[in-house]
């Protein structure tokens, strides 16, 4: 059966390509989608909207659902566990160690439910994942009601989840497979990074790529010294090395790009590669910046991401839009690098576009799902409004989310997440799981 419902808020962010703010109007939609956009004044004797569901948010913006492009979301019950690193010694040092020690499907699923919840509540209704066990990840996630993006991850070394590089890639292709039937979830081959995936796996992912139309997700010049380490062991770069094995194409999303030469961003801007970018990560460990404004005016797509909650600490996209607004001026010396308009297509259409989910989701427009969400600017902090644009990006937080759509269902109302989500229970297997880490470490 037919359901519609009508969402009335002082101001409609659309994020569509003249980027319109509307005031006074509403979303009509028609079970999981988009199916108009009408001022207000235009709804007094419409008939055939009688039945409809009204919600009416009087200081509200309505805005598309904030896209996390990149994230390690069950990390999150490892959140705070080791600070104040620089990558390498975080990772090889602390997080492989944990990971090795405590990841298993229980884990997975606790921290995806963490992780869902917090990102639901603050706005994400998408996100772009790799981690283990993708396929619990995914039905954790269609659970929870929040639409993924399962990174089917390949490594060179044996974990919990495969034992090597052909044993990840049989398992990301039956995973592929098996989650068809998940309408929230899609797919893209997660080759971790240039120094934990080889030539061979590599070109592999480049062909399944291509074959099955599959995003590739992959940590690419995250620092400096992965790019000196790389020039030290093969005299390439990893940026050209992934060029000849055939993997810089509009699949690609490759996150973090710091340490980038003119002719490296000219290369992807040429083969239509998009950039995650993920500012908060890249300060706290110190791994260098992204030069977002050169990419942006040479036309590459960059989207935001949190990363991991173990290297940010949040899954926050609020608090990522502002830091990537600041972080680029600082970096580009020009404070009108990345404005509010462009920090919130990162957090949204451009998320959508480099996940393969442009055409349904990203903006508010006739026919797209409807991943929504309404923000409170009444707020004392986000008062006066003069331009509400500029409040989403440098003064409203993310706890002043109040409504929040995935697929046109309700999972956040005034403030409060779905009767489905359990947020005792799930505070309470984050804290089971700290207990038992720190019992045993
Ligand atoms: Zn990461």
């Amino acid at each position: 059966m037919n359901h519609t419902t009508i969402i009335s808020a002082r101001w409609i962010v659309t994020v569509n390509g003249d980027f319109d703010v509307l005031s006074d109007s509403s979303i009509v939609m028609l079970n999981e989608r988009i199916d108009e956009i009408v001022p207000n004044s235009e709804l007094t004797g419409r008939e055939d909207l009688a039945g409809a569901t009204r919600i009416e948010l009087g200081n509200h913006v309505l805005m598309p659902g904030l896209v996390n492009a990149h994230t390690h979301a069950a990390m999150s019950l490892m959140r705070g566990i080791a600070d104040d690193l620089p990558l390498m010694d975080w990772l090889q040092n602390h997080i492989w160690p944990a990971e090795s020690k405590w990841v298993d499907r229980a884990f997975i699923r606790d921290g995806i439910a963490l992780a869902a919840a917090e990102m639901l509540r603050g706005g994400t209704t998408c996100f772009n994942d790799m981690y283990f066990f993708p396929d619990d990840m995914a039905r954790t996630c269609q659970k929870f009601g929040i639409r993924a993006v399962a990174g089917l991850i390949v490594l060179d070394f044996p974990t919990i989840w495969a034992k090597d590089g052909d044993d990840y890639l049989s398992k990301a292709l039956a995973v592929n497979d098996e989650l068809k039937e998940l309408p929230l979830v899609t797919c893209a081959l997660a080759p971790h990074a240039p120094y934990t995936v080889s030539d061979g796996p590599l070109e592999k992912v480049a062909m399944y790529s291509s074959e099955l139309d599959l995003p590739v997700h992959m940590h690419v010049h995250e620092t400096q010294h992965e790019v000196d380490e790389a020039i030290k062991h093969s005299a390439k770069r990893p940026l050209e090395r992934l060029d000849q094995l055939g993997l810089l194409n509009p699949n690609l999303i490759a996150v973090h790009m710091t340490a980038l030469n003119d002719l490296e961003i000219e290369r992807i801007a040429e083969t239509g590669v998009s950039v995650a970018h993920c500012p908060e990560s890249n300060m706290k460990l110190a791994s260098g910046f992204c030069p977002v404004h050169d990419l942006s005016t040479r036309g590459i797509n960059v989207c935001l991401g949190t990363d991991g909650a173990a290297s940010n600490n949040d899954l926050d996209m609020f608090g990522e839009m502002r830091s990537a607004a600041l972080l680029a001026k600082a970096v580009a010396g020009d404070a009108s690098a990345v404005n509010a308009q462009q920090a919130i297509r990162m957090a949204t259409i451009n998320g959508a576009r480099a996940l393969g989910l442009g055409d349904s989701i990203g903006s508010i427009e006739p026919g797209k799902k409807a991943d929504l969400i309404a923000v409170d600017l009444s707020h004392l902090a986000t008062q006066p409004v003069y331009d509400p644009v500029a409040q989403l990006v440098y003064a409203t937080n993310s706890q002043q989310v109040s409504h929040v759509w995935v697929d046109g269902v309700s999972r956040v109302t005034d403030y409060h997440l779905a009767d489905d989500i359990d947020t005792l229970a799930i505070i309470a297997r984050a804290q089971h799981w700290q207990h038992k880490i720190q019992r045993n470490s």
